[in-house]
């Protein structure tokens, strides 16, 4: 008997570069002009389906319909803060669910006025790195996500909020430089003049540190913004609370980060979460600052948001976050020592701002605080 059950596509559309996409399209007979007004359909006119790809023949939007997913996302959950922060889960047809966080910004660095609305991006599900402050870490490493995954954060929170994205960080779950190929794709994609989503110079990707691949990011042309996460100024502090500092060291992160600064002539920012009693002495910002001014850098402090849900196990060093007083006492100390410091002031306390923590609460079927919404 002829088997009739209809086989899903499982394979996104926004996985295709602008070249693939044509490639693609020149294979199934169509002329290449046709790659052209999908790509507009998809990334300019922003169409929920197939179906409304009205410049596109009925037997290519079927043929596209047949092999391809249009959105990755199934589903997604939103918790709004007072500060203006939204935080998205958001659940992929595979069951993976990920993070992405919109931060509103003025910050005091930038002179521009325009209004900044800053997207953190996941690049895996889980993280395999173990970060002692990362919720994500406590999740573990399930899969890296594909292009189209990570550009459809982009594209699902620009269409649920109604708000332009104006800058992208690589900076929620997973750590992107173990994902290089897929990020790499997904920038090149949301910055092909045929998408226009946003300009590179808006874009930065973060790393623990992944020194192999800091030197492939820094031969990338063109260049993209570095931000690397170093939360201590010394190695076994390092070691203890970022089990990748075993693998390299604070000496060789700054020799990748220096060759970054001498390979793009774009200067590193350092994130340095600032926990009470651990990471916040005189010495610690001498050393920091000795770190950080071997080359063009600034400095951002940031308060720490708290993992204890995660029930972790017990640490040699005990986390906890540094109160607003030592906070604004150490970016002092900086900005005497010559350093470019920012206080970040976190953002979205009053919900669950931990990066991971959404997806940690899922995971584990945690009842809902009642400040979250699903608004599909
Ligand atoms: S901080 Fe980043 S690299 Fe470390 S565990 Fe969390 S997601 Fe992974």
């Amino acid at each position: 008997m002829e088997n009739t059950t209809q086989i899903k596509p499982s394979k996104c559309i926004k996985d295709f570069s602008y070249e693939e996409l044509k490639s693609f399209i020149q294979e199934i007979g169509e002329p290449a002009y046709r790659a052209d007004q999908i790509y507009t359909d998809i990334y300019s006119n922003r169409r929920n389906s197939f179906d409304e790809f009205k410049t596109i023949p009925l037997n290519l939007r079927n043929k596209l319909s047949e092999e391809f997913i249009l959105n990755s996302i199934t589903n997604h959950h939103a918790q709004y803060s007072s500060d203006g922060t939204i935080k998205f889960l958001f659940d992929y047809a595979n069951g993976s669910s990920v993070e992405s966080v919109m931060i509103p910004k003025s910050d005091e660095e930038y002179e521009d006025t325009m209004k900044r609305m800053t997207l953190c991006v996941s690049s895996q599900v889980g993280c395999a790195l173990d970060c002692s402050f990362c919720a994500t870490g406590k999740l573990k490493f399930t899969r890296n996500l594909t292009a189209g995954e990570i550009i459809d954060q982009v594209l699902n929170v620009e269409r649920i909020s109604n708000i332009k994205i104006s800058n992208i960080v690589f900076m929620g779950m997973g750590e992107p430089l173990m994902n290089l190929d897929n990020v790499l794709k997904a920038i090149d994609i949301l910055t092909n003049q045929k998408a226009m989503i946003i300009s590179r110079k808006r874009i930065t990707i973060s790393t623990s540190g992944i020194i192999p691949k800091m030197n492939e990011l820094a031969e990338v042309k063109p260049p993209i913004k570095l931000a690397v996460s170093l939360h201590a100024t010394t190695q076994d502090l390092r070691k203890e609370i970022m089990p990748i500092a075993q693998k390299w060291d604070l000496s060789s992160l700054r020799a990748a980060c220096e060759n970054y600064y001498r390979k793009t002539k774009i200067p590193v920012t350092f994130e340095y979460i600032l926990f009470d009693g651990i990471n916040n002495t005189d010495y610690d910002a001498n050393r920091l600052a000795k770190f950080v001014r071997a080359f063009p850098s600034k400095i951002n402090i940031i308060q720490f948001h708290d993992i204890s849900f995660t029930n972790p196990v017990p640490q040699k060093v005990d986390l906890s976050p540094a109160s607003m007083e030592q906070i604004d006492k150490f970016v002092d100390k900086l900005r005497s020592l010559g350093v470019n410091a920012f206080l970040r002031t976190s953002s979205g306390f009053d919900i669950d701002a931990a990066c991971g923590q959404l997806a940690f609460s899922k995971k584990n079927d945690e009842t809902d605080n009642g400040k979250s919404g699903l608004i599909k």
